[in-house]
């Protein structure tokens, strides 16, 4: 694959790293790592991150060492990068329905352990061909449907009827119930939001009694993201959890509310876009090099690190305006700065390289392995 050139080199000074590029604070994400590690630890439940939000072997691999049992993806590109790269053992938290990436997957399934969603009955007849014909045995979990009203089959009876079937195709296990509930995890309000999980949860639950029922225990039951991990492991109902943004955070999630009504702030900020004032024009903005090319803003804009007062409004292709009429110091001609991204996962899709830093140095410049649309 063409990679564009790296925005930084190891041991560079942060001043001298290229603009716009990505910046992880390493303490941060180490945090966040052992954090959540420890978290689910102590839950007694298993953590499988979600790697769409990095798409970073390295990041996977630090991942699974502090404990995480592997990893999910979305994709199947995405699963052929983290295989590629090391990782053992992923889900792919999502349905695969053509058949020439069913073929690649069953592929991937002789090299790693591959386990992949399913919400339908010729989806998984399709699956079970492509992985009788790579010789494989792909174990499939029922997506139901928690509440997110995305993929999956409703709770209950039809939840049972396609576990039935995934159990009987010669080349598919049946493995559990995959349950993600992506809308709870941004409701603002902590007793909206953990009403929403318990919801989800208490549909999760009845499904997997009627398939006990049924003769069809569930060895996995998975879901959870970076706003409702914690009721979800204290749920009791699942046995593993997916979240993904935890070790970035964003501004979406940082406006998360605690039950106290603060910020979210168990995680730190780990990502932010590096970017240089660009033009100084003596208006009531600065414009910097980080415009839409640079940073994702379906969940908002990105917001100044460490300065107050000042949005950034206005984004276009190769630029975006810095509001300074409420600053409280001049922005000079290029200045770097740091932005906090509005939402993690699609901003990281936007660059090539990850750049971290500890402290105000470069320690590694790791590539976006999985980069890209998603094939
Ligand atoms: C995005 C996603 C996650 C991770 O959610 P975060 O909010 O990033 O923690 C987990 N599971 C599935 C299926 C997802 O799509």
């Amino acid at each position: 694959m063409t990679r564009e050139r790296p925005p930084a080199a190891v041991g560079m000074a942060i001043e001298e790293v290229d603009t716009p590029a990505l910046l992880i604070d390493l303490d941060a994400l180490e945090y966040n790592l052992t954090r959540m590690a420890g978290a689910a630890a102590a839950a007694g439940v298993r953590l499988r991150p979600h790697a769409k939000t990095h798409k970073c072997p390295e990041i996977a691999l630090r991942q699974i060492a502090l404990g995480a049992v592997g990893i999910c993806c979305q994709k199947v590109s995405e699963a052929e990068a983290m295989v590629g790269g090391g990782v053992r053992d992923v889900l792919v938290s999502n349905e695969i329905v053509d058949p020439h990436k069913l073929s690649r997957l069953a592929g991937l399934a002789a090299r790693a352990t591959v386990n992949v969603c399913a919400d339908d009955a010729g989806a998984v007849d399709a699956l079970n061909a492509a992985a009788g014909e790579h010789s494989v045995v792909i174990g499939v979990l029922v997506e139901i449907d928690a509440g997110g009203d995305r993929c999956g089959v409703d709770p209950g009876e039809p939840a049972l009827r396609l576990a039935g079937h995934i159990a009987s195709s010669p080349h598919l296990r049946f493995r559990g119930l995959q349950a993600y509930q992506g809308r709870a995890q941004h409701i603002r309000l902590a007793p909206e939001r953990e009403g929403a999980a318990r919801a989800a949860a208490s549909a999760v639950e009845r499904t997997r009694d009627l398939l006990a029922r049924g003769g069809m225990a569930c060895e996995v039951i998975t879901g959870g993201g970076t706003g409702t991990w914690a009721q979800d492991a204290a749920s009791g109902v699942y046995t593993e959890l997916q979240a993904g943004s935890y070790i970035f955070m964003d501004a979406d999630y940082r406006a998360n509310r605690t039950a106290e009504g603060g910020d979210y702030s168990e995680f730190r900020q780990s990502l932010y876009i590096f970017t240089q004032v660009m033009s100084a024009p003596g208006r009531s903005y600065v414009v910097v090099d980080a415009g839409l090319k640079a940073v994702a803003v379906d969940e908002g804009m990105p917001v100044p690190d460490g300065l107050p007062g000042v949005p950034y409004v206005r984004p276009s292709d190769e630029h975006g305006m810095l509001d300074v009429r409420a600053s409280r110091r001049a922005l000079r001609l290029g200045e770097k700065l740091r932005l906090v991204p509005g939402h993690c996962d699609p901003t990281v899709n936007l660059h090539e390289w990850l750049v971290a830093v500890r402290g105000d140095r470069v320690e590694a410049v790791w590539a976006v392995a999985a980069r890209g649309v998603g094939r």
